[in-house]
């Protein structure tokens, strides 16, 4: 039996990266997926390779920038596999620009999908997983809501924003059986970093001095998403090679 057997899990940011990573890992775990992205048809592309995969998934064009698709993928999840035990905010955008290169509007846009949604996403999924007795949240923070430099610094507010998230709603949401936590990814080769080309620079001085896989990340979700963690809640989990540790 799978980790995740019976469990209905909702993956933002699925049509790519880590997304599609836990997608994959999720279904083969047992869980039923319903991957999102506002990406072309790369969501339900996801699906497929899960479906024909032997797994149960469905695919659909949604941003979580905008609560009416949210609400619309509630409401298909629901529809689909009868209710919700599993949200994935995975989605997130990359900005690489320090405080001198800031570009305003193009911040209001990190801070929309990075962080604003992982809050608006959480706060719409809990009446569903209060129907299911409780549930897990699992935000992709990064090692830049930890550390200041490792991203540009937009992304670092909007990642320290996803960690203050987990911890405050994490308390919020203990009464209901509802467990919040964060994975820290270090540099993982996904589309996001396909520019830098496992750049060594990114990963030298860490404990193990090499960039990570969608996979490793898929795994650290799997354990937060499972029963397996079952008093963890409000954690920061750096699944980064020793970046942040050094
Ligand atoms: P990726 O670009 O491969 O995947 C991210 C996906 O999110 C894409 O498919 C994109 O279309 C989707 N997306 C972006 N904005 C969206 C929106 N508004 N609505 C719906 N979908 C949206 O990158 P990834 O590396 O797999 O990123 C996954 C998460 O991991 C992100 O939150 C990212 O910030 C975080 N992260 C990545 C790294 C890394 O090294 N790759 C490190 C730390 C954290």
């Amino acid at each position: 039996m799978g980790q995740l057997e019976g469990k209905v899990a909702v993956i933002t940011g699925a049509g790519s990266g880590m997304g599609r990573a836990m997608a994959i890992r999720f279904a083969k775990e047992g869980a039923k997926v319903v991957a999102l992205d506002y990406a072309g048809d790369t969501a339900e592309a996801t699906a497929k390779l899960v479906t024909d995969a032997g797994g149960q998934a469905v695919g659909l064009r949604s941003d979580v920038s905008n609560p009416a698709d949210i609400d619309a993928a509630i409401k298909a999840a629901v529809e689909t596999f009868g209710g919700i035990d599993v949200l994935c905010n995975n989605a997130g955008i990359l900005d690489m620009a320090g405080i001198m290169d800031a570009e305003w509007e193009y911040w209001d846009k990190v801070q929309a999908i990075n962080c604003k949604a992982v809050a608006m996403f959480s706060q719409k999924v809990v009446p569903e997983m209060e129907k299911r007795g409780g549930g897990a949240i699992v935000n992709t923070a990064s090692v830049a809501g930890l550390v200041g430099q490792a991203g540009g610094l937009s992304y670092t507010v909007s990642k320290h924003g996803v960690v203050g998230i987990t911890k405050h709603i994490a308390q919020d949401l203990g009464m209901k059986g509802i467990r919040v936590n964060a994975i820290c990814p270090g540099a993982i080769v996904t589309g996001m970093t396909e520019a830098f080309g496992e750049a060594p620079e990114f990963v030298q001085g860490n404990a193990l001095p090499r960039w990570g896989k969608a996979n490793e990340i898929a795994s650290a979700a799997v354990f937060l998403a499972s029963d397996d963690s079952s008093y963890v809640t409000g954690v920061a989990m750096p699944v980064d090679g020793g970046w942040v540790c050094k």
